[in-house]
């Protein structure tokens, strides 16, 4: 559930209409840390495929698409060759607005093949843990499409069994990436690519262009998670804009909840489903969708009207009740 959160740190800058970004911020900030360095975590069943490898690709792909929308990237490695420990690679997300740090999973059984996202520990201190999980819930589900995993995503949270930072509660997280992310106050994930343990993960994962349709729709996923659609300045731009055809201006959604998130597809009694740009039957229409076309919804939504990105890559609005989650 979303829970209200009164004096969560994230407050948009006065006249943007960005969301999830700290005070100050001109533009998001995300801190990509590559799981593992040098030549780490081999596959057993896909033996030219390394972890540490996809991991390294993978983080410098996200980050080209990332500020191709205008999302300020830090990465917290400034080679493949060395470590980093832990705590200081959570720790060095200070002052971003989310800490993504990229993987692949490894388990005993051959056949599970899913996405896993682990987000913060809900410690009742601020904003970050909420923010967290939904990032957790929505890149997870990402994955999950594009890699076109067997098995469902999965997502969770994982306590240390001690009190890591001795202030007398059991309230810190197992995992030393995201628990330095909470203690310099960032929204993190662990993003687990699915496993490196199943074949068919292993070989799609060790494609280039795989990894670099993954980073694209990770980094979109992201973009609309901090609603960039909507902060006017921040929309990237496109690389031929028509000069006949004003853009068309887009309402803001109103509200958020992670189970409207995911792939709808078009099933109207007329055989077809208007984009528009509001919620509202007389707002601009953008684009008319036959019936099967898929759509994706992150979260967002009016009253009855999901905030959607159609096939063919514009965002808008659509009616829910013509709309079926895939
Ligand atoms: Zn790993």
């Amino acid at each position: 559930m979303l829970k209200p959160r009164p004096g969560g740190g994230a407050t948009p800058k006065e006249g943007n209409t960005m969301k999830n970004v700290k005070a100050g911020h001109a533009k998001p900030i995300v801190c990509l840390d590559a799981g593992h360095y040098g030549k780490y975590n081999r596959s057993p069943v896909v033996p030219a495929y390394y972890e540490s490898v996809m991991n390294w690709a993978l983080h410098n792909y996200l980050a080209r698409e990332l500020e191709a929308r205008g999302i300020q990237v830090k990465k917290t490695r400034t080679t493949q060759a060395k470590d980093l420990e832990l705590n200081a690679r959570g720790k060095a997300s200070a002052g971003c607005d989310l800490f993504i740090s990229i993987h692949s999973n490894a388990c005993d059984t051959e056949s599970v093949d899913r996405p896993v996202a682990i987000y913060l520990v809900d410690d009742n201190c601020g904003a970050i843990d909420e923010q967290s999980r939904q990032v957790a819930a929505l890149l997870a589900e990402t994955v999950r499409e594009i890699m076109q995993t067997n098995d469902p995503a999965k997502t969770y949270s994982k306590l240390a069994s001690g009190d890591r930072d001795g202030d007398g509660k059991k309230n810190d997280d197992y995992y030393g990436v995201l628990y330095g992310c909470h203690q310099v106050g960032t929204a993190g994930i662990i993003l687990e690519h699915s496993f490196h343990t199943n074949t068919r993960a292993a070989k799609w994962l060790m494609q280039d262009a795989n990894l670099q349709a993954l980073a694209k729709a990770e980094a979109a996923t992201i973009a609309a998670w901090f609603d960039l659609d909507h902060a006017g300045s921040e929309k990237p731009a496109e690389p031929a804009p028509a000069p006949e055809k004003a853009p068309v201006k887009l309402d803001p959604a109103k509200s958020f909840h992670k189970y409207k998130a995911g792939v709808y597809k078009v099933q109207s009694s007329d055989g077809c489903l208007n984009l528009r740009a509001g919620a509202a039957a007389d707002k601009q229409l953008i684009e008319t969708m036959a019936n099967g076309t898929k759509v994706r919804c992150y979260g967002y939504y009016t009253d009855a009207w999901l905030y959607v990105v159609s096939a063919s890559g514009k965002a808008g609005f659509c009616h829910s009740a013509y709309l079926k989650k895939q």
